[in-house]
């Protein structure tokens, strides 16, 4: 019988993510490297999804991931991409710092090609050893809301969420699982 429409979108809602879909962080370079033609094809697919049984997998697939897997144990995120930080959220992390904005700016920030404030260089100044973030409670916008497996038209970002799989585990395995 031929894959129809409604039969890939009952395929969607049924998938379910367990602990050995998510990859290594270590891992994810090699991985993309073998299957990016696999999640190209994926993401090809999705654009053709329903959108809200799209939202609906994605987010019960991001919640699952995100029981399953601790961004603690991997931090590649803010070692390796800077968020877009607002005028407000650079108020806000200096007064987190206990250091005037402008001397966070002088120290930590400049403006991009694209106008928008980003940290000087990855990895952010502000996270640790340990993974954490030294500005967690006035951490961006961008940062708490990566990576946008649990934001609603997902279909918006699914270019974006490619380039996300190559950063983020979690974003590989939930597109990877989603290559039905
Ligand atoms: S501000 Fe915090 S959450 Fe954002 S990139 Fe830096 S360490 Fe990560
Ligand atoms: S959001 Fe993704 S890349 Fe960032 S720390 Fe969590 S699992 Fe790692």
């Amino acid at each position: 019988m031929p894959i129809t429409k409604s039969s890939r979108n009952e395929d969607l809602t049924k998938l379910t993510l367990e602990a050995k879909d998510i990859p290594k962080t270590a891992d994810l370079p090699a991985l993309m490297k073998l299957h990016r033609k696999t999640l190209v094809n994926t993401i090809k697919e999705l654009k053709k999804t329903d959108p809200k049984v799209l939202d609906l997998t994605v987010h019960r697939l991001h919640e699952e991931a995100f029981q399953l897997f601790d961004c603690l144990d991997c931090g590649n995120c803010c070692r390796t991409i800077s968020p877009a930080i607002t005028y407000a959220e650079v108020d806000s992390m200096a007064k987190k710092l206990r250091i005037k904005p402008s001397e966070l700016v002088t120290r930590h920030i400049h403006m991009d090609t694209d106008g928008d404030f980003v940290f000087n260089s990855a990895p952010c100044p502000f996270i640790g050893d340990d993974n954490y973030c030294s500005v967690y409670s006035a951490r961006p916008k961008a940062c708490r809301e990566y990576p946008h497996t649990d934001r609603r038209k997902f279909y918006q970002i699914l270019d974006l969420s490619l380039k996300n799989a190559e950063v983020c585990p979690v974003v590989y395995a939930v597109i990877k699982k989603m290559g039905i």
